[in-house]
């Protein structure tokens, strides 16, 4: 693919319908993450805004007086006049999405599943628990298959938590997700450049963060580290198995507005070629159900031959913003192969992903349209 054919997107693949929309909440619709939920959920095929959540500060206002608006098109009209709610669980919706704050996420996403919400979380605070799901779909769909042992665990009937992993570990694997299955991983040694929007707002200060680097982000090499574990584990019918690997990450914020830059060298189980690490990577390809979903790329990782990309101002909204895009493949002196990688931390590594994670649940009947008289019934989906 050329830089002009990355960088314009790639072609979505055909979509599947359903009788009716699933009505959707977004808890913490006020923040960077829940902003982009509000914009991608004013357009979706599949789902319509019915709810939004936040904090005192904003419950009770309409969400355009609540919000401080980042995005380039002006607040999609569907969510002007809601009203910001608070974050008890009872809502005019079929499932919510969390974008809270990590430091109320955890609890207020345990109350709605509970409650009987379906929960596609943003949050770090359930994804490394044993019967939650951390899921990308290209890579381990088949880990939806412990939502009934967290049901059963933890007494929600219909209710049930899904995460989608942290911002910078979402590029990495599904980079990493091709070669493993190509050749089999051993070690991976990443540093990244990380851009401020994955703070959140108003996030790291401007006096902090221009014409500088800050080599610290809170927690972050440890998440870059254990995620891809569970993420590239298998669901073995009982427990999700880690892929055990070795993993170092070195990770620092950048003077950059929107997109990682991580740079990764790895060691393979089989020996391979740049040439052959280059086509497993172009090659990668989902399979026809998730090519059906309306946020699914048929070809998510971009490989660019020009030696002086990716970059996060060319390359960030390559495929829409869920591509991840590789660059400067070559070999590596210590391991076996470095790379260059780029994904957007907003769409891929965030709404775009919890995006993705509900259109699957939505697939496979996990998603119920909750009728008014407090019970549910499930909408078939319906092919076009
Ligand atoms: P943000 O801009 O700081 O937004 C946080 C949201 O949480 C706001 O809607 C805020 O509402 C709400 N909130 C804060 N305290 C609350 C409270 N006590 N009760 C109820 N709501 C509260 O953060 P963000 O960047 O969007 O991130 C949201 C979540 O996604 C975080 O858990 C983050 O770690 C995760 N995440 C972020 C990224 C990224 O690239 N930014 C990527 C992956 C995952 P008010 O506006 O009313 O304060």
């Amino acid at each position: 693919m050329s830089s002009q054919e990355a960088a314009s997107g790639e072609k979505r693949m055909s979509e599947k319908r359903f009788e009716r929309k699933f009505r959707a909440g977004v808890l913490g619709a006020t923040g960077m993450v829940g902003q982009r939920l509000v914009q991608l959920l004013s357009e979706h095929p599949w789902f319509e805004l019915t709810e939004v959540a936040a904090s005192e500060r904003s419950e009770g206002k309409t969400y355009a007086e609540a919000t401080r608006w980042h995005g380039e098109a002006p607040i999609p009209e569907v969510a002007r006049e809601l009203v910001v709610k608070g974050l008890e669980p009872a809502r005019e919706c079929d499932f919510v999405f969390s974008a809270l704050d990590s430091s109320v996420a955890g609890t207020a996403e345990e109350e709605f599943a509970r409650a009987g919400y379906p929960v596609v979380s943003n949050s770090r605070n359930h994804r490394m628990d044993a019967d939650v799901p951390l899921l990308i779909p290209e890579v381990n769909a088949a880990h939806l298959d412990v939502i009934p042992t967290q049901q059963k665990n933890r007494g929600y009937s219909s209710g049930f938590i899904v995460t989608n992993p942290n911002c910078s570990t979402a590029g990495l694997v599904l980079v990493l997700k091709p070669l493993a299955e190509a050749f089999g991983l051993e070690k991976i040694f990443v540093v990244t450049m990380q851009a401020v929007s994955g703070a959140g707002y108003p996030g790291v200060a401007s006096l902090d963060i221009l014409g500088n680097v800050v080599p610290f982000i809170n927690g972050e090499e440890e998440k870059m580290e254990a995620e891809p574990q569970k993420l590239l584990g298998k669901w073995d019918g009982v427990r999700l198995v880690p892929a055990g690997l070795g993993i170092s990450a070195h990770c620092n914020r950048v003077p950059v507005q929107d997109g990682h830059l991580e740079c990764v060298s790895l060691s393979l189980k089989k020996i391979a070629s740049l040439k052959e690490v280059r086509e497993a990577l172009r090659e990668f390809t989902v399979d026809l159900e998730l090519a059906q979903l309306p946020t699914a790329l048929k070809n998510p990782v971009v490989v660019m031959e020009d030696e002086s990309r990716p970059q996060p101002k060319r390359d960030v909204n390559a495929g829409h913003g869920m591509a991840a895009v590789v660059g400067r493949v070559r070999e590596c002196p210590l391991l076996d192969v470095k790379l260059t990688l780029l994904s957007h931390n907003l769409l891929r590594g965030a709404a775009g992903a919890a995006l993705l994670n509900a259109e699957l649940l939505a697939a496979r009947g996990y998603l119920q349209s909750r009728v008014a008289s407090g019970e549910s019934e499930v909408a078939e989906p319906v092919e076009r």
